[in-house]
């Protein structure tokens, strides 16, 4: 009856879906098991009529041009540019660090200084990861990285991750680099925006085809079966030869068998007020004081108008599929050990011929919305059309 099963109907497994629905005109199923689709993308009208992002912000930004064209296929976009203020001593000073934090946090002839030493030792409009600053020879650079370090980094990441800077792959600070400039802007890719009509409705037109079935509130192992003696895979008691693209969590796919993935989990506490604005920014971070790492207003990003508004603050926690509220796996965890751990599923996963792995759960990467389109069109191209 089917020709592919999709696992998942976050960009990931949508976008897959949509492609060969559309392009190779197979039969496609969604299995989902949240009761909407969307995935951690999932936006929609609140009881006061806000649009909010039920998982948190989600700002789209991306270089690749072809994931900007393909994207707007599906929508327009409101021009929004994304930037972030943080709490440091006392004042709300731009993020990612940049020459404006600079002159805000330290006194005159100092900034003046240690702006020229960026220039001259990294360059005028550069970037430098905080940790390579933290090593660097010259005193009043490493006094600036360790600055950056202790009042932006060491205590946000404890909160956001649970664990010490130094355990997480370095990638992780290198998202937010600092930047020796005067542009305020947290990315600086040429395309930007927030869909016009929120990302609920690009998932919406992505899965109108009627190639297309979407089973929500469906677990798949409600209707999978995975014989590993065998090698096969059977979806409601018969074999299924087809094509499964999964893009849930791995460890979950074979039954934790070499023990559990870690990911980090969070709690959004939303609030809504009568009340223009709350805050000055879309976005913004408390490093140092609070247990909360952010608060998000959305109407900064959706630019609504209403007399109510609604912010979330963001809790992160452990990651616990037992516990109602603390079983959505926001985030991998990028360690040495939990890579090593996975790279055992993913071979595990090599035996199944039919099974193809996408997406931030399915990849154990921290992939932004522009890289697992990117890739799931990759997949598509050549695991899926060209492999016939
Ligand atoms: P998901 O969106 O997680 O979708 C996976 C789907 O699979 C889910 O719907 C899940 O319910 C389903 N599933 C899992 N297991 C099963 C199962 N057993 N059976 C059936 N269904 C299952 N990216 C950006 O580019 N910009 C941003 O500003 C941004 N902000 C973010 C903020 C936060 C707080 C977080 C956590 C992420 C953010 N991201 C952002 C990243 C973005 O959310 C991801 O890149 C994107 O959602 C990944 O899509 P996906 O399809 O791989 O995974
Ligand atoms: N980070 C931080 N302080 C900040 C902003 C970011 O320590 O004010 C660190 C933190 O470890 C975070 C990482 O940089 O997890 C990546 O930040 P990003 O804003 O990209 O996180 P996301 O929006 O994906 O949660």
């Amino acid at each position: 009856m089917f020709d592919f099963i999709v696992v998942g109907a976050g960009f990931a497994g949508s976008v897959v879906a949509e492609r060969i629905a559309n392009l190779l005109d197979k039969k496609v199923l969604i299995i989902e098991k949240r009761n909407h689709i969307g995935g951690n993308c999932f936006d929609y009208f609140n009881e006061s009529g806000i649009l909010i992002h039920k998982y948190g912000p989600h700002i789209f930004h991306t270089v690749y041009k072809d994931v900007w064209n393909y994207l707007s296929k599906f929508t327009s976009w409101i021009d929004y540019e994304h930037k972030v203020l943080a709490l440091i001593n006392g004042k709300k000073v731009p993020i990612p660090f940049n020459l404006n934090t600079l002159y805000e946090l330290f006194p005159k002839p100092v900034a003046k200084k240690i702006e020229m030493k960026l220039k001259n030792e990294i360059g005028d409009e550069k970037k430098i990861s905080i940790l390579k600053l933290k090593k660097s020879d010259d005193k009043d650079l490493k006094l600036l990285g360790d600055f950056v370090y202790e009042n932006v980094f060491k205590n946000y990441s404890m909160k956001q991750w649970g664990r010490g800077l130094e355990e997480l792959d370095p990638a992780v600070v290198e998202r937010v680099p600092v930047f020796i400039s005067r542009d305020d802007r947290y990315f600086q890719d040429r395309f930007q925006g927030i869909p016009k009509h929120g990302y609920t409705k690009i998932f919406d037109k992505m899965l109108s085809h009627p190639n297309i079935e979407t089973r929500l509130n469906t677990d798949f192992k409600d209707v999978f079966n995975i014989y590993f003696q065998k090698g096969k895979i059977f979806f409601q008691e018969e074999e299924f030869k087809g094509k499964i693209i999964y893009t849930g969590e791995l460890d979950e796919l074979f039954n934790y068998r070499f023990g559990k993935l870690p990911y980090r989990s969070l709690k959004f506490v939303f609030k809504t007020i009568e009340k223009e604005f709350f805050q000055e920014a879309a976005v913004i971070n408390y490093p140092n004081d609070f247990d909360y790492t952010r608060i998000t207003e959305y109407k900064h990003l959706t630019k609504q108008k209403s007399k109510f508004t609604t912010f979330s603050k963001e809790y992160p926690q452990d990651y616990d599929k037992a516990v109602p509220g603390k079983d959505v796996p926001f985030y991998p965890i990028p360690t040495k050990s939990n890579h090593e751990l996975y790279e055992k599923y993913r071979k595990l996963t090599l035996k199944f011929k039919n099974i193809l792995l996408l997406g931030r759960l399915a990849e154990y990467k921290y992939l932004n919305m522009d890289l697992v389109i990117k890739n799931a069109l990759n997949l598509f191209n050549e695991g899926i059309r060209n492999a016939g």
